[in-house]
């Protein structure tokens, strides 16, 4: 019988990554909006056969369809795409590919059940998620933007931003896709004949966020097509003007890939430029901030001196000192800590508006 889970230790195979024994890989991630009728059997029957193609990366599954973030062999790159074009909601789907891959974004396979494939905290039953924005390719965004009736918005999370976001972009201080519906919206109103232009890493947030904007009156509602991923290929392929500054950040080991060399943000411990993002040492912290190599050296790699001091503490009394709030090696907090005085917001939702409510 196939195995349906993983069950080698985490720590073996994130070693094997890091000694580059898994060969070429290709850096990909998809999403689609569907009616699954049942997940969980479409959750195995991937696994099985994903298992077998040597995909590894991070998936969910919901009855309203998939979104992947993975990284497939690169020998076995054509036989993953054609076995996922054979499955009809999938047929022909956009497959965003990194940027920046040095294959090493995964170590294990892991496709999770859950309610919704993007939490949203939408409950609205009257709310149509197919009757989205349009759609802009980067020539088309790259023009609207320029649009003095143009409202751009980032729709991604303050650590995100941070470091890298398209010129003059409103960057909300929002920690989760969720919490940024209700505040963008509140915030919003009355400019409901504006052009409002939306983007985010892939594509998936907009999908979502441009048709609850038009369910919420905007009439001239637009998202960047497969998300600043997408756009930075077609900017280079294209010989467009890239106007994304920094770097864009992804949810995998490699934090970031660079978009253009300026570096946006300082690091959150002594200031100086700085884009690199990093979690604390200290496995009961954890916390995700940006810090510098002089302050990582300083710091042994924590947030503070008392993380410092915790990670000297023999491993017994680590263990102790974090029961109950371990929070694994994959999961970061993304709140703040006051004590992290560099942490920046670019162009926050309130200052962003102002120009446009005069
Ligand atoms: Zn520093
Ligand atoms: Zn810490």
């Amino acid at each position: 019988m196939s195995k349906l889970h993983n069950e080698e230790d985490w720590r073996i195979l994130k070693e094997r990554m890091f000694q580059g024994k898994m060969g070429q890989r290709v850096t990909i991630s998809f999403y689609q909006y569907a009616k699954l009728g049942n997940p969980q059997l479409f959750r195995d029957y991937l696994f099985i056969h994903w298992s077998e193609l040597g995909v590894l990366g991070r998936t969910y599954v919901a009855h309203e369809g998939i979104n992947a973030q993975i990284s497939v062999p690169a020998e076995n790159f054509e036989a993953f795409r054609d076995h996922l074009y054979t499955i009809s909601f999938l047929e022909n789907i956009r497959l965003n590919l990194a940027i920046e891959d040095d294959g090493k974004s995964f170590y294990k396979l892991t496709i999770k059940v859950r309610t919704k494939i993007l939490a949203d905290g939408l409950t609205d039953e009257s709310f149509d998620v197919t009757d989205k924005g349009t759609h802009l390719r980067a020539k088309d965004f790259n023009e609207i933007i320029e649009d003095d009736n143009t409202i751009l918005i980032d729709m991604r999370n303050h650590y995100e931003h941070e470091i890298g976001h398209f010129k003059g972009a409103i960057t909300p201080d929002v920690d989760t896709f969720r919490d940024s519906l209700p505040y963008i919206i509140d915030q919003i109103k009355g400019l409901e004949d504006k052009n409002l232009v939306m983007y985010c890493t892939g594509g998936i947030r907009c999908e979502k966020a441009s048709a609850w904007m038009k369910h919420n009156g905007f009439k001239n509602v637009y998202q960047l097509e497969g998300g600043i991923i997408e756009y930075a290929r077609q900017a280079e392929n294209e010989n467009l003007e890239n106007k994304f500054i920094g770097k864009n950040f992804v949810f995998d080991e490699r934090w970031a890939e660079r978009i253009s060399d300026d570096v946006i943000s300082k690091c959150h411990q002594c200031g100086k430029p700085c884009d690199t993002h990093t979690n604390c040492e200290n496995r009961g912290c954890h916390l995700l901030f940006i810090q510098c190599d002089e302050c990582k050296a300083a710091y042994e790699g924590c947030c503070s001196n008392e993380c410092k001091e915790v990670i000297h503490l023999p491993e017994d009394e680590q263990k102790k000192q974090r029961a109950g709030i371990d929070r694994g090696v994959m999961t970061f907090r993304k709140g703040r800590a006051g004590y992290l005085g560099h942490k920046s917001i670019h162009n926050p939702l309130e200052e962003g508006l102002k120009k446009f409510k005069t």
